[in-house]
């Protein structure tokens, strides 16, 4: 018997162009590079522009010339998913010929008035008129799933089980389909992000399996907050690390992730201080809470 080889590493890191990178967004690009490159994994960087009115001009080529300034060096090309709508259609229209979705017109207001998520209300309904939101009949869908870092977490049945959109109203597809169809397209064998992400993984996972495909593995980073709950965000401001000092700025995100430099290296550049972290890497140093305050670090 041929014996099984595992596929080689494959991680992404994938920001939305809406503002520049800040603290927040340089953890999760640093931790998911190094868990990539101490495997000797592949790291690719993908733009999540999908949702257009919230994208900000000159944004996506600001955070790759910052990822550029901290070494961050991706492979392949930069895939932007603005530029593969008809590749997201395609798969939304075979889970359409599967009878795995349906149209919904419920307003928004309606649809904000629901105490446990979307209530199935348009499911039977066999919409054709209108501006039509397209659901997805959620599958069974396991609500536990086990995260590299901290192992089983349990997500709340009525998320879990929510049937979720896929494309929206306004023609926009929703982030819920794109991001599985890149991850897919892409070969992603894991995928690193922050804690923020983490309740819409079995829903991901869900979505894998009907597209015939098995899931990557997941590993959720702790959140950078301002105060507890208060994540790090474009939305409320979070500086950006553009211009900060490339030594300092690296060394706080490592000390973030539970990976402080030693002291020989202080000031060393970004070329060193990640060479040095990809052979320290041990997923067991990160710290397992969900959340840690960035102005500890900094
Ligand atoms: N584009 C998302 C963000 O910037 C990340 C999505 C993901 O990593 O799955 O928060």
């Amino acid at each position: 018997m041929m014996p099984v080889v595992p596929p080689a590493y494959r991680g992404r890191f994938a920001p939305s162009p809406s503002g520049p990178l800040h603290f927040g967004s340089l953890i999760a690009a640093v931790g998911s590079y190094l868990q990539a490159k101490s495997q000797q994994g592949q790291w690719l960087v993908r733009m999540e522009d999908i949702d257009s009115p919230r994208m900000q001009a000159g944004a996506a080529d600001g955070i790759l010339r910052t990822l550029e300034r901290y070494q961050l060096l991706w492979d392949g090309d930069v895939w932007v998913q603005s530029h593969r709508l008809e590749r997201y259609q395609q798969v939304l229209d075979l889970l359409k010929q599967q009878q795995l979705t349906y149209a919904c017109n419920c307003n928004r207001s309606r649809i904000q008035s629901l105490p446990h998520g979307y209530d199935g209300f348009c499911r039977d309904k066999q919409l054709t008129e209108g501006s039509l939101a397209w659901r997805l009949k959620a599958p069974a869908t396991a609500t536990v799933f086990t995260d590299q870092l901290v192992g089983a977490v349990h997500i709340p049945v009525a998320l879990a089980a929510e049937d979720y959109i896929l494309k929206r109203r306004d023609g926009l597809f929703a982030y819920q389909l794109v991001v599985v169809v890149d991850d897919l397209d892409q070969g992603i064998t894991e995928v690193v992000r922050g804690a923020d992400l983490i309740d819409l993984t079995t829903r991901q996972q869900a979505l894998f399996q009907l597209l015939g495909a098995a899931p990557p593995d997941y590993l959720h980073l702790p959140l950078a907050v301002t105060e507890p709950g208060f994540k790090l965000s474009k939305q409320n401001h979070a500086p950006a690390v553009e211009f900060w000092p490339v030594s300092e700025t690296l060394t706080a995100v490592l000390r973030f992730l539970g990976h402080p430099p030693p002291p020989e290296l202080t000031g060393a550049n970004a070329k060193e201080l990640l060479a040095w972290a990809s052979t320290e890497w041990q997923i067991r140093q990160i710290p397992t809470q969900n959340e840690q305050k960035a102005a500890d670090f900094l």
